[in-house]
C-alpha cells in the first residue's frame, strides 16, 4: 500500500506557510514504513528540531483504479478516518530554499499516525464534516472539510490520472491552518465530528 498526501488544500493553511493558494491538487507520498497504528507511541526524532502537527481526514482506497473520473470517484472509497501528516518543519524548509523534494521531513518511519475508520455513510455529507486535534487537552487545530480546496473525489480523480491506485491505498487529504510544534511528552487526541479517533503519545 502507498499513502498518498494532499499538500495546501486549505487556503488558510498555505497562507500560514506562506505558500500560494494552488490551482490544482498538490501531492506527495510518505512509504509503508510512516504509518503508525494502534494508538502506539511516537519517538521524537533526532534530526529535527522542529516537528509540527498536521491533523488530517484520511480516505481509505477499495478499488483498483486509474484515470477515475470524478463523477464516479466516491465508488472508491468506503471508509473515513483521521491521520496526523507529522512534518519536520526545518528539513522542509531547508529543502523547499534549495528547491528539493520533501521526503526526509515528510516520509520519515512513523510519520503518518492513523486512527480508526467509520463507514463515509455514518457521517453525512462529506463536505460536512469536522475535525480537530487537541494537545494535552488543549484545541490546537479545527478543520471543515466545506474548506477544502479540492474535494475527496477531486483528489482521486486528480491524482489518480497519474498514479494507480490500489485496495488499501490511503489518502491524507490536507491540514487546516493551526499547524505547530509538539514536544517529548504531548498527548495528541483527533475528533471527527466530536468523536475520538486517534489517540497516542509523543515520547
Ligand atoms: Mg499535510
Amino acid at each position: 500500500m502507498k499513502i498518498i498526501c494532499i499538500g495546501r488544500n486549505y487556503a488558510e493553511h498555505a497562507k500560514e506557510m506562506k505558500s500560494e493558494v494552488p490551482t490544482e491538487p498538490v501531492f506527495f507520498m510518505k512509504p509503508d514504513t510512516a504509518l503508525l497504528k494502534d494508538g502506539e507511541a511516537f519517538y521524537y526524532p533526532d534530526f529535527t528540531k522542529d516537528l509540527h502537527h498536521e491533523i488530517e481526514v484520511v480516505i481509505k482506497i477499495n478499488r483498483v483504479g486509474k484515470h477515475i473520473e470524478e463523477q464516479f470517484a466516491h465508488k472508491y472509497y468506503e471508509e473515513i478516518g483521521l491521520g496526523i501528516d507529522f512534518t519536520a518543519r526545518d528539513l522542509q524548509a531547508q529543502c523547499k530554499a534549495k528547491g528539493l523534494p520533501w521526503e526526509k521531513a515528510k516520509g520519515f518511519d512513523g510519520s503518518a499516525p492513523l486512527g480508526r475508520f467509520v463507514s463515509k455513510s455514518q457521517l453525512g455529507d462529506l463536505n460536512g464534516i469536522a475535525f480537530e486535534l487537541k494537545v494535552n487537552g488543549q484545541s490546537r487545530q479545527v478543520g471543515h472539510t466545506k474548506d477544502l480546496l479540492f474535494s475527496f473525489d477531486r483528489v482521486i480523480a486528480y491524482v489518480s490520472k497519474f498514479v494507480t491506485l490500489k485496495v488499501g491505498d490511503l489518502i491524507y487529504t490536507g491540514t487546516p491552518e493551526g499547524v505547530g510544534p509538539v514536544v517529548i511528552g504531548d498527548r495528541l487526541q483527533g475528533y471527527l465530528n466530536g468523536d475520538l479517533f486517534l489517540e497516542f503519545e509523543v515520547k
